[in-house]
């Protein structure tokens, strides 16, 4: 059994005890308490705020020199505690079978934390780690808004190689999907319901829209990433059992292949459904695959998989700010964390003690390691 104590497992635990949970986000005090201590380790760091207690933190090694870039990435903010009562406290951070317990532990402070401390065990030891920037942002769950700020603000600096510290159990990702989050809005006429001819029903438009949306063929099928697919999620319509709605709106999500535009996907649908329902993207993201013998990032899975054992390259369902961050730097992509994947967004999430204490050993491998000529 770890010990309960680690600076891996401490730092967990106090980034779980700041409330960032999206919506609203509220990043900027974690933010503020990586950001200190990336700046004892002498990176060079920025809190850049987009919106009232919004915030992304951009740090970088003293150490930059010319020649390739790596980049760290991972998000500050969480899912909402939810509905359902935990059965300990969500913020509280506890320590207990091997586990420390709350939201965030496993998506992702724990691999911020991990990250974070690594940085620090290199810096005590021998100086900051060279050529490697971190990138720690607000609004991943919500669709990557603070990535994309930073993006549309053209301070995300070029990098060969992104690792992404979401949830992968300590095993080695090299794809997702991408994602398209589609609303479908529907109008007609309010009536009374005894007469409704008199109006024009929104809501039967739109079931009527669902059903034509469900002939779409998402196309491919990946090794790592099986076959994409659509979850329709919300459908609101109507206000009263005895009036004809006049709007109706349902939201739909899509998951995607590498090789899938979701802005051309989001003609497609356009066309299909034609003119009469109203479409708006509310997210589209690409998915993101990197081969196996991309030079960019062979000696980095090396690297990891000599302190965490030899498994295959997995896929994984979820998307992440790489869908951003790695086509703005021209980055390939690792996704290690030592989050459970199954953890993420679940009531009672946890993360396990000796995940957190692997996955500083893995990082401090990564930031060790040389990078490609
Ligand atoms: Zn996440």
């Amino acid at each position: 059994m770890p010990p309960a104590s680690s600076p891996v497992v401490d730092l967990t635990r106090e980034l779980v005890a700041i409330d960032t949970c999206n919506p609203p986000g509220d990043e900027r005090r974690a933010a503020g308490v990586v950001a200190a201590r990336l700046e004892a380790c002498g990176f060079v760091v920025d809190i850049a705020e987009f919106g009232p207690g919004r915030a992304n933190v951009m740090a970088r090694s003293p150490r930059l020199g010319d020649g390739r870039m790596r980049c760290w990435t991972g998000h500050l903010d969480t899912v909402p505690v939810g509905d359902t009562s935990w059965r300990r406290d969500p913020l509280g951070g506890e320590v207990a079978d091997g586990r420390v317990h709350g939201r965030g532990t496993s998506d992702m402070k724990g691999g911020v934390a991990a990250m974070v401390v690594a940085i620090e065990q290199l810096c005590a030891a021998g100086g900051p780690p060279p050529n490697l920037h971190l990138i720690l942002t607000g609004g991943e769950e919500t669709g990557c808004e603070g990535a994309a700020r930073l993006i549309a603000d053209g301070t995300v600096p070029p990098a060969d190689q992104l690792i992404v510290g979401e949830p992968t159990a300590n095993r080695v990702v090299l794809a997702h999907k991408g994602v398209l989050w589609l609303e479908l809005v529907t109008t007609g006429r309010a009536a009374h319901a005894s007469r409704p001819d008199d109006g024009i029903n929104a809501a039967d438009a739109l079931m009527d829209a669902l059903v034509t949306l469900r002939t779409l063929q998402l196309p491919g099928h990946h090794p790592l990433l099986g076959e994409p697919t659509r979850s329709l999620g919300t459908i609101v319509a109507g206000t009263a059992i005895n009036v004809v709605p006049d709007r109706a709106t349902a939201r739909v999500d899509l998951r995607l292949l590498p090789g899938t535009d979701p802005d051309q996907l989001t003609r497609d649908v356009r066309v299909l459904l034609g003119p009469q329902v109203e479409l708006r993207t509310l997210t589209a993201l690409p998915a993101v695959a990197t081969e196996p013998d991309d030079p960019r990032i062979t000696a980095a899975v090396e690297a990891v998989t000599a302190v965490v054992g030899s498994q295959p390259p997995a896929g994984v369902t979820y998307f992440t700010d790489a869908s951003l961050l790695a086509p703005a730097m021209g980055a390939a992509v690792v996704v290690f964390g030592p989050g459970e994947p199954a953890q993420a967004h679940v009531t009672d999430e946890w993360c396990e003690v000796a995940r957190l204490d692997a996955a500083v050993d893995a990082y401090a491998a990564l930031a060790a390691m040389p990078l490609a000529p």
